[in-house]
């Protein structure tokens, strides 16, 4: 062999041996899946498991996103699920910037996680920007990578939807559990409330049982029975009330009111209570009458449980007072009381439904806890504002409404010219309710005031009275078996002796919605239940001044 021939085969072996040392470099860095070898027989392809195939496949195939970033932020290599993360195609992410999935008010705190990362870690809670705009809570962590390795970071995304789902989930579980221990804690006292009034009423019963006769003692008797249905009513319509409002359903049948008149109305609502407490009450009006836009039975309602809590939660012989001002465009109504005041962590909390101080059923004073509830809503319905203050235990009470006023007064609409109420007028009366005991009674009390009258249990039974017995008025129960109220009522005016009746629609009801209804099957009158004897027959001689004969 010659010495060329040599040389050229020790150039051929050393271009050999570099060829195969780049390929061992090749393998080693993982850049290298399989490779073809020709062989005597033909061409082999050998695939590589490469000693760090393991690693790759766990950052491929992670829950998680894994990214290196280089210096500057930008992606340098990223798996799918972050690709997935934020919504977009994994081929079109590398060497995009890492910010641009941070929302704009996040931008800072993504500055400090990159330089915490550059120190060594840096971790932290954030949102990533999907394509479609939506965000995604996660927890970002970064780590800072050896300096030979090329990339700046390595950066680890996990996605936190699922878990702030479950948070929300769990706090709501909580919220629920709260809400029904209250909601029990309120059954027990409300079964508590409306027992206590039940007792003196059978003793009441039993008093004119075993005087009968002793007129003395059966008006005494009937009195106390009258004082402590007056309070049961009370309760019902304010749980009435308060389930209304916690619904949504309550309307306001706003009219330009006097706001003296409201609170002449609210006092003498209160009178027996702080007359039998010995409370002093007094009560200061501006010297100009002041008009509100408001509904006056609910700005009554809110002084009166106003002027109620003051009486309850005051010792005996307290003083009590009600201011009204003027101030600017607003009416600033003032309840003060000398009594036991509220500890200064409770103010916040005592226009809460259901919420009292004293929650031991020894306690000295009833109440649900409903009424300032229903005070904050009412005033809130009206657009004022309700705040209470107190020094402390002992130190007394002050709650301050504060109202719209109406800035322009216009002329008060004429009085209405109505007939006064009388009680000597006879009538034929039609009572139809389901409930027996509740139509006997009123039967019976329309009769003792000097009416005939008859009773029906359904709606069919109902009709068929109205041709025989040909009533003057129909007092008529909305919700009743076979035909309701409404049906009921239509029947009768399409009878030519039905077009004339007066009739009255009872009920439990006495939204907006409900007395269109009402006006609608054709009823001239509408009255929620239980019946007051008084209010009926000022309503009746509305109705109907000129069908009475007098008896
Ligand atoms: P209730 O009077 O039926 O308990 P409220 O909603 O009217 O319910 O009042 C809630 C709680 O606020 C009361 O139980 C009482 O603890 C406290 N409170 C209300 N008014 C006064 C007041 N004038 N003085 C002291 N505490 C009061």
């Amino acid at each position: 062999m010659t010495d060329a021939n040599l040389q050229e085969e020790n150039a051929d072996l050393r271009r050999r041996l570099e060829e195969a040392e780049e390929v061992i470099r090749a393998i080693h860095s993982g850049a290298v899946d399989a490779f073809v070898v020709a062989e005597p027989h033909g061409t082999r392809v050998y695939t590589l498991q490469t000693a760090d195939r393991p690693y790759r496949l766990l950052v491929e195939e992670m829950q998680q996103g894994a990214l290196t970033l280089s210096d500057d932020g930008t992606i340098a290599y990223c798996n799918r699920r972050f690709a997935d993360l934020v919504g977009r195609p994994l081929e079109r992410l590398m060497g995009v910037a890492f910010r641009d999935f941070i929302p704009l008010d996040a931008q800072i705190f993504y500055e400090s996680l990159l330089q915490q990362g550059r120190a060594s870690a840096g971790q932290g809670e954030a949102h990533l920007l999907k394509a479609d705009g939506e965000l995604i809570p996660v927890f970002l962590t970064f780590n800072a990578l050896p300096p030979d390795t090329g990339v700046a970071f390595g950066v680890l995304v996990t996605d936190l939807t699922t878990q702030r789902h479950h948070e929300k989930l769990n706090t709501a579980v909580e919220a629920l559990k709260e809400s029904d221990r209250r909601k029990n804690e309120f059954l027990a006292l409300l079964a508590h409330e409306l027992r206590n009034p039940l007792a003196p009423i059978r003793n009441a019963l039993h008093i004119m049982r075993l005087t009968e006769g002793n007129g003395k003692e059966v008006q005494a008797a009937s009195d106390m029975m009258e004082r402590q249905v007056g309070e049961m009513v009370r309760l019902v319509d304010d749980l009435l009330d308060v389930s209304r409002i916690s619904r949504g359903k309550i309307d306001l049948r706003k009219d330009r009111v006097e706001l003296a008149s409201a609170v002449h109305h609210a006092v003498e609502a209160a009178r027996s209570l702080y007359e039998n407490m010995k409370h002093e009450l007094t009560v200061t009006l501006p010297a100009q009458p002041v008009y509100l836009n408001a509904d006056p039975t609910r700005l009554a309602q809110v002084m009166g449980n106003l002027l109620n809590n003051a009486c309850k939660f005051t010792d005996e012989g307290g003083r009590i007072s009600l201011t009204v001002e003027r101030e600017g465009e607003q009416a600033v109504i003032r309840v003060r009381d000398s009594g036991i005041g509220i500890a200064a962590d409770q103010l916040l909390r005592i226009f809460e439904m259901f919420v009292q101080v004293d929650t031991s059923l020894e306690r000295s004073v009833g109440g649900l806890g409903i009424g300032l509830t229903l005070v904050k809503n009412l005033v809130e319905m009206h657009d004022g504002t309700v705040e209470v203050h107190s020094a402390g235990a002992g130190q007394g009470s002050e709650f301050v409404v504060r109202l719209p006023i109406m800035v322009e007064t216009p002329e008060p609409p004429p009085e209405p010219t109505v007939s006064e109420p009388t009680t000597t007028l006879a009538r034929r009366i039609l009572v139809v309710d389901d409930n027996r005991v509740s139509a006997d009674s009123l039967a019976r009390l329309l009769q003792l005031t000097g009416n005939e009258t008859h009773t029906a249990y359904d709606g069919l039974e109902a009709v068929q009275a109205a041709a025989t017995f040909r009533p003057d008025v129909v007092l008529l129960d909305i919700g009743l078996p076979k035909l309701n109220g409404y049906e009921a009522a239509r029947k009768i005016r399409e009878e030519p002796w039905g077009k004339k009746m007066v009739l009255v629609a009872l009920t439990g009801w006495g939204q907006e919605e409900d007395r269109r209804k009402s006006r609608e099957a054709g009823f001239n009158g509408h009255m929620i239940k239980p019946v007051e004897l008084t209010a009926l027959m000022k309503l009746l001689a509305e109705l109907q001044p000129t069908v009475a004969s007098a008896s």
